[in-house]
C-alpha cells in the first residue's frame, strides 16, 4: 500500500517550510510550483544586465524573525547569514543629517514613543497617521519605519500592527532587533539549501505545474489532475489573489507594491553609517543596501509609482544617491529596476481583520502564506510561521519545530 502524501502547491517561503517540517518528520512530500524555480517572492537570479547575481527585492531579517531563522538553520542556509549590530542608521537626504535608531533607544519623545508602541492601547482601526501624525518625530521615524514595516502609506496602515512590531524588534532587548542579511542572496538562504534538503528526504519537486482548480477529492493542475486519496493531505501555499480565486470563498484582500532598483558600480560601495543599510528621508529612495559593488534601493508603499518607466524612476533615484557614495559617477551606472506590484498585503484595518485562518471547507486541504492572520505583517517571519503551522495542523503533528 502507498504511504500518505502531503501535497504542498506553492515554493515560495511558506510552501518550503510546510514541505521540510513534513518530509523532516517523515512523510512522502509532493511539492508543486508554478514556475521554473522555487523562492517566489524571496529569490535570487542572475541579471544578464549588471552581469551579478541579485535578489528580486532586498530583504531584512530580524533577530526577532525566530521561525525563519530557525528553517535556515535546518535546512544548512543560516551560515549564510551576517549578523549584524542592532543599529539603524537613517540620513536625511537634503541636510545631511546622520543619526540612528537602536533598542531602547527611539530618537523621540517618551510621549510620542509610549503612543507608537501602544503601551496605553490603541483603538481598533486606528490608522499610523492618525495616531502619529501630528508628532514631531513623524516624518523622520514613524512614517519611514511605517512603509518599511507594513508596505503601507501611515494614512492607511494600521497603527495596532505597527505597535505589535515595535515592540516586538524595539523591546526585545538587543538580540531581538539584530538585523540578519542574506549575505550571498535569498536563494542560497533559503530555497536552494530547502529544496536540497526536501531531496535528501526523497521528496518529489515538480516546476511548472499550475494549480487551476481544487474538486472534492482532487488537484487539478494545467498537466493533468492530481487524486486526494485517504489520508492524503495538501498545503496550498499561494499568494492570496491566487487562493481566492482557486476558493472563491476567501475574501480578495488588497495589496501593495515594492519598487526595487539595483545599480552596479565599478568599486565596493560604502553607505554612510557604517552599515550595509541606510535608511533615508526627504527622498524617493527609502532604504539603500550594498553588496560588494552593487547598491539596491527599496522603495515600499510604492503606489502609482509602479507606472512610471523604470529609466526615470532610476535618473531621479540615482541623482538622490550618488552624492551619498564616494566615487559615484554623477552619470546613470548599469540599472535594473523591479517592480513587484503585489509584494505584499496592504495592511490596512479592515484588511488585517479579514485575514483567514489555516482551515479551509475540506478537511484535507490547509493554508499557508504570509497573508493568514498572524501577529505579523507579510514577512519572511510569517511566511514560514504559517508554513510549520499548517504542516502540524495537516499531519496532526503539534511538535513539529525547526529548532
Ligand atoms: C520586494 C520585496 C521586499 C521584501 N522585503 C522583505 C523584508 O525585508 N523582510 C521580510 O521579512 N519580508 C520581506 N518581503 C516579504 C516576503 O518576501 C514575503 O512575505 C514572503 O516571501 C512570502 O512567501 P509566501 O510563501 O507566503 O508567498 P510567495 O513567495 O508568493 O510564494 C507563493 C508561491 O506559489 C506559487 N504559485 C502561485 N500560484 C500558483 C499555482 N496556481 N500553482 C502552483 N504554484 C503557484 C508562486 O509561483 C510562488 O512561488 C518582501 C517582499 C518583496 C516582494
Amino acid at each position: 500500500m502507498v504511504s500518505p502524501t502531503l501535497h504542498v502547491i506553492g515554493a515560495g517561503l511558506a510552501g518550503l517550510s510546510a514541505a521540510v517540517a513534513a518530509a523532516r518528520d517523515g512523510w512522502r512530500v509532493a511539492l508543486h510550483e508554478a514556475a521554473p524555480m522555487a523562492g517566489g517572492r524571496c529569490r535570487s537570479f542572475r541579471c544578464h544586465l549588471l552581469d551579478r547575481a541579485l535578489d528580486n527585492g532586498s530583504h531584512l531579517l530580524l533577530g526577532a524573525n525566530r521561525n525563519a531563522l530557525a528553517f535556515a538553520a535546518a535546512v544548512g542556509g543560516g551560515e549564510t547569514l551576517a549578523v549584524l549590530p542592532p543599529r539603524f542608521p537613517f540620513l536625511d537626504v537634503k541636510t545631511h543629517r546622520l543619526w540612528e535608531v537602536r533598542p531602547g533607544r527611539l530618537p523621540a519623545g517618551v510621549w510620542q514613543t509610549i503612543r507608537a508602541l501602544g503601551l496605553t492601547g490603541i483603538p481598533h482601526g486606528q490608522s499610523v497617521a492618525n495616531r502619529l501624525g501630528k508628532t514631531s518625530a513623524f516624518a523622520h521615524l514613524w512614517k519611514p519605519l511605517c512603509e518599511a514595516i507594513l508596505n503601507t502609506p501611515p494614512e492607511q496602515a494600521s497603527a495596532q500592527l505597527l505597535a505589535r512590531v515595535l515592540r516586538t524588534v524595539f523591546l526585545g532587548g538587543h538580540a531581538a532587533a539584530r538585523p540578519h542579511v542574506a549575505a550571498a542572496g535569498l536563494s542560497a538562504l533559503f530555497s536552494a539549501p530547502a529544496e536540497a534538503t526536501l531531496a535528501a528526504h526523497g521528496a518529489s519537486l515538480r516546476y511548472g505545474r499550475r494549480l487551476t482548480a481544487i474538486g472534492p477529492h482532487v488537484l487539478e493542475f494545467d498537466n493533468g489532475p492530481v487524486p486526494i486519496r485517504d489520508g492524503d493531505r495538501a498545503v496550498l501555499a499561494v499568494p492570496p489573489w491566487v487562493a481566492s480565486q482557486l476558493l472563491p470563498a476567501l475574501p480578495p484582500l488588497a495589496t501593495s507594491s515594492i519598487v526595487n532598483l539595483h545599480f552596479r558600480l565599478d568599486h565596493t560601495a560604502i553607505l554612510p553609517g557604517g552599515m550595509p543599510f541606510l535608511a533615508l528621508v526627504e527622498s524617493l529612495a527609502q532604504w539603500l543596501f550594498v553588496r560588494e559593488d552593487v547598491v539596491s534601493v527599496t522603495i515600499s508603499a510604492a503606489g502609482s509609482l509602479v507606472d512610471r518607466p523604470a529609466a526615470a524612476i532610476a535618473q531621479q533615484v540615482w541623482q538622490e544617491i550618488a552624492p551619498l557614495l564616494q566615487g559615484a559617477p554623477q552619470h546613470l551606472p548599469p540599472f535594473r529596476v523591479i517592480k513587484e506590484r503585489r509584494a505584499t498585503l496592504a495592511h490596512t484595518p479592515a484588511i488585517l481583520r479579514r485575514r483567514p485562518g489555516p482551515a479551509t471547507h475540506l478537511e484535507w486541504l490547509f493554508l499557508a502564506g504570509d497573508w493568514l492572520s498572524a501577529p505579523w505583517p507579510c514577512t519572511m517571519e510569517a511566511a514560514v510561521a504559517s508554513g510549520l503551522s499548517a504542516a502540524r495542523l495537516a499531519l496532526g503533528r503539534d511538535d513539529m519545530s525547526f529548532a
